[in-house]
């Protein structure tokens, strides 16, 4: 049997693959062989989820940050990068808007905005209203919080929480994640979950990354307990010191969603609008992701956060402008209730694992 067959058979039992067999499976370069992973990931897709995708819809309240993130383009230096604040009521209609075009889920990101963070009622009082008035279940994605944040987001019903390491290569994340220590981010992820949190964990490719960097990250990103990871291609963003790096194509992107898939069979693995806009949703979904993120409404100033306005203003990032592309993929959009039922799953999973950790 070949090496490749065996893999794949392995993955398709569950069984967990190992350090060696994931590299061999991210160096693949012929196209068969990579179409063949692809099966392979959508086939474990189809168990757990049969053919039902999930919708995010992404409001970007605030791009303003305190970091020098040296691949990104919000960076607090960068002269060059779109800047603007959401005030509570336009957040609150822009969920809105955002739930009654029927995503599964509203994704309030920010940079690590000082004025939210130093002012963190007026920020859970927004949270919680928009919790409220869309019904929806909440992501927070607001970089680093304090420990007393995240117990009062918890307390608000908040289901996410999202903080991207996005390399763990620890010499190429100190190269990344300037000034920001890489234990204190796993902690921070770490912490959260034992409050109660979904986690969702995140990867960047072709940012200086191995396969071995990338097949390391996948296999440690499971010991967090996450419940989705994502994985992007790297964009250069103008005005930033990685600006004139070579971009790579979307290859590296795809087999990692597979591998993921191949790795965590049952979570949640995002098909980002972000990285090539409508055109590339396909081939992620076909590489078996089952979340579409990032979609954003047209012409309210909201913007990206890899690409700060490709697809946004024209509505192609809009779950009626996604449809078409998921019945081309024989994929169809699941319920609420289908989602809601997927959340109270992974929190009992993690509740049954706090009661065998304390029997221990
Ligand atoms: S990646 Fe996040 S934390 Fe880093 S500079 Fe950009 S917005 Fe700030």
């Amino acid at each position: 049997m070949k090496k490749i067959d065996e893999i794949l058979e392995k993955a398709l039992a569950e069984k967990k693959l190992n350090f060696e067999e994931v590299v061999f499976l991210l160096s693949q370069r012929d196209k068969d062989e990579i179409k063949r992973i692809h099966e392979a990931a959508r086939m474990l897709r189809t168990r757990y989820f049969d053919n039902r995708i999930f919708a995010y819809g992404f409001v970007y309240f605030s791009t303003f940050c305190h970091n020098e993130c040296t691949f990104c383009f919000y960076r607090y230096s960068n002269a060059q990068s779109l800047r603007y604040r959401k005030n509570r009521d336009e957040i609150i209609d822009l969920s809105k808007a955002l739930a009654e075009s029927g995503v599964h889920l509203i994704d309030l990101t920010m940079g690590e905005d000082d004025l939210f963070l130093t002012n963190p009622d007026y920020f859970l009082e927004m949270v919680k209203a928009v919790k409220e008035s869309t019904g929806l279940p909440v992501m927070i994605s607001p970089g680093k919080v304090s420990e007393q944040l995240l117990d009062k987001f918890m307390d608000a019903g908040v289901s996410w929480y999202a903080l991207y390491q996005e390399t763990y290569n620890r010499e190429l994340y100190r190269k990344m994640r300037l000034n920001q220590d890489f234990d204190q981010r796993m902690n921070k992820k770490r912490k959260a979950r034992a409050k109660g949190f979904l986690l969702e964990e995140g990867l960047l490719t072709g940012i200086g990354d191995t396969i071995e960097d990338r097949a390391t990250a996948m296999l440690e990103m499971g010991s967090l307990g996450v419940s989705q990871v994502r994985t992007m291609t790297f964009v250069p963003q103008k005005g930033t010191p990685l600006e004139n790096l070579t971009p790579t194509d979307s290859r590296n992107e795809l087999l990692n969603i597979s591998v993921l898939r191949l790795l965590y069979p049952d979570k949640l693995i995002p098909a980002s609008l972000d990285v090539e806009g409508l055109i590339g949703l396909a081939d992620r979904l076909m590489a078996g992701a089952n979340v579409v993120t990032s979609i954003i409404p047209p012409q309210e100033g909201l913007a990206g956060v890899s690409q700060s306005s490709l697809d946004i203003d024209d509505g192609s990032r809009s779950l009626p402008k996604i449809m078409p592309t998921l019945e081309a993929c024989g994929l169809t959009l699941a319920t609420t209730a289908e989602y809601e039922a997927f959340l109270e799953q992974e929190k009992a999973k993690q509740d049954c694992e706090k009661l065998e950790q304390g029997a221990s």
